[in-house]
């Protein structure tokens, strides 16, 4: 079982377009490929709208724990606000008799625990966002939403990718495809973590060149082989020189470039991989031979025929 991770260095670069034509690809094409699918982007998760899935299994993710305070053990000592290097403890009001804290400051760090000569502060785990696995016309997919201003967003990729990867490894399923989130933070490394390629989607704008240069450096810290995809090649051809510059110097494969073709979105607006919704568009084309070398990477031997 192969884990392919598609990349992109900010969002917006056609990254989900990509990951969905693949999951089509993967399953229509004639190379028969059993994928499992899993959507890492978990704060902003849009494959599901392209794939329309049926949700089969909700489990909650479980991120930090917050302090709670019993009011009715509280002796007002003040320790806990003292720790407290988040300024999260919120002292008594004339409206609040009692210490209590605020959810939302505080860190999680448990050091008011220790101080309390009551131990009147517990920490308790907050529900931090929903995994959901579902069942997609191309595959299973496993998706997740991770609520606003919750954090530990690394750990629920991890566990969207965990969760893909076993159910691959039961059903022997030849690849998983993992869209990955933009960026280059923990979520990006925790999607990258343990992938065989990973494909790089990048435009030809100023920002995009720059972002491609972050991006190949977190994939060769973690020796992830990377071949990069040049999306909407013909808007900047500046741009698109210099991303082929930067992969020659870089010894880094440029893969192929896709032109830019308003059915691309056309195809998301109706729920749509392009290669499905219009598989004789220019972007179908160029998206379908880009399959065949990703895939011929992954699996040398060919799929499954079944
Ligand atoms: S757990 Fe840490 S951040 Fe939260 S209230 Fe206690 S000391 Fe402050
Ligand atoms: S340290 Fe404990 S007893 Fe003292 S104010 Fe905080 S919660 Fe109350």
């Amino acid at each position: 079982m192969k884990q392919l991770v598609i990349l992109s260095g900010k969002g917006g670069t056609g990254k989900t377009s990509l990951a969905a034509a693949f999951a089509h690809l993967a399953h229509d094409g004639h190379l028969h490929i059993q994928a499992v699918l899993a959507d890492a982007d978990v704060d902003a998760a849009n494959l599901e709208l392209v794939l329309h899935p049926k949700r089969l299994e909700t489990h909650d993710f479980t991120g930090g724990s917050v302090a709670v305070i019993d009011a009715q053990l509280c002796q007002g000592c003040g320790n806990c606000e003292q720790a407290c290097r988040f300024d999260a403890v919120i002292p008594p009001t004339n409206t609040q008799p009692a210490y209590a804290v605020d959810p939302i400051a505080c860190d999680g760090c448990a050091a008011c625990v220790y101080q309390c000569p009551e131990e009147a502060i517990h920490m308790q785990p907050q529900t931090a966002g929903r995994w959901y696995r579902s069942e997609s016309r191309y595959g299973p997919l496993f998706h997740a939403d991770l609520y606003p201003a919750q954090e530990n967003s690394g750990k629920l990729v991890t566990l969207v990718k965990q969760n893909a990867r076993l159910l691959a490894l039961d059903t022997n399923c030849q690849v998983v495809i993992v869209d990955g989130p933009p960026g280059i933070g923990c979520p990006v490394i925790a999607a990258a973590a343990g992938a065989d390629l990973a494909v790089i989607v990048t435009e030809p704008t100023v920002a995009g060149v720059h972002d491609l240069k972050r991006i190949l450096q977190t994939t060769t810290h973690f020796r992830i082989p990377a071949l990069v995809v040049v999306n909407k090649v013909d808007i900047y051809p500046q741009g698109a020189a210099e991303i082929e510059a930067i992969c020659a110097e870089l010894g880094v494969e440029l893969i192929d470039r896709i032109p830019f073709d308003p059915t691309v979105t056309t195809a998301m607006l109706n729920g749509e991989p392009v290669t499905a919704y219009r598989p004789e568009a220019p972007s179908s084309r160029a998206l379908a031979a880009i399959w065949q070398s990703v895939a011929a990477r992954l699996i040398p031997s060919g799929g499954s025929n079944a």
